[in-house]
């Protein structure tokens, strides 16, 4: 097992070592040392944002009106995409799996003859690109 660090050096439940590495390999994590990885982000706070994204979304996928239970990255956490709501959509597992890690507007072309809210989705994907383009310039 590894041992995991919270963002502030508080200690965690250990986790399986493919676990680690996904964490590490998706930026969300670092390795301290060889048995040791510290989250570069609070796992309850994100929970939290992930919770209050469902809510507002209405637990419906954004992307094909069917009922949404897991939230998607607008700009994927691969691609430095922050785990905060306004980057996150409902959606259902099947519209976030085939996605997967494409670019949010090349997906809303193929999908936005099922979008129920085609503007509204294309206005939260440009104001996620915009956040994300500000963080990195801050
Ligand atoms: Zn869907």
């Amino acid at each position: 097992m590894i041992n995991v660090l919270n963002i502030d050096g508080q200690r965690l439940t250990p986790c399986v070592l493919d676990r680690a590495w996904r964490e590490v390999n998706r930026a969300r994590a670092v390795w301290i040392d060889e048995q040791t990885i510290q989250l570069l982000y609070n796992p309850f706070l994100y929970r939290e944002y992930r919770k209050a994204a469902l809510k507002r979304d209405r637990y419906t996928c954004l992307w094909c009106g069917r009922s949404g239970t897991t939230v998607d990255h607008i700009i994927p956490s691969s691609k430095g995409g922050s785990d905060r709501p306004y980057n996150l959509l409902a959606a259902c597992m099947e519209c976030n799996t085939k996605r997967g890690d494409r670019p949010a507007f090349a997906y809303w072309r193929e999908k936005v003859r099922f979008a129920p809210r085609r503007v509204r989705l294309m206005y939260r994907i440009v104001k996620a690109n915009v956040h994300h383009q500000l963080n990195r310039l801050s």
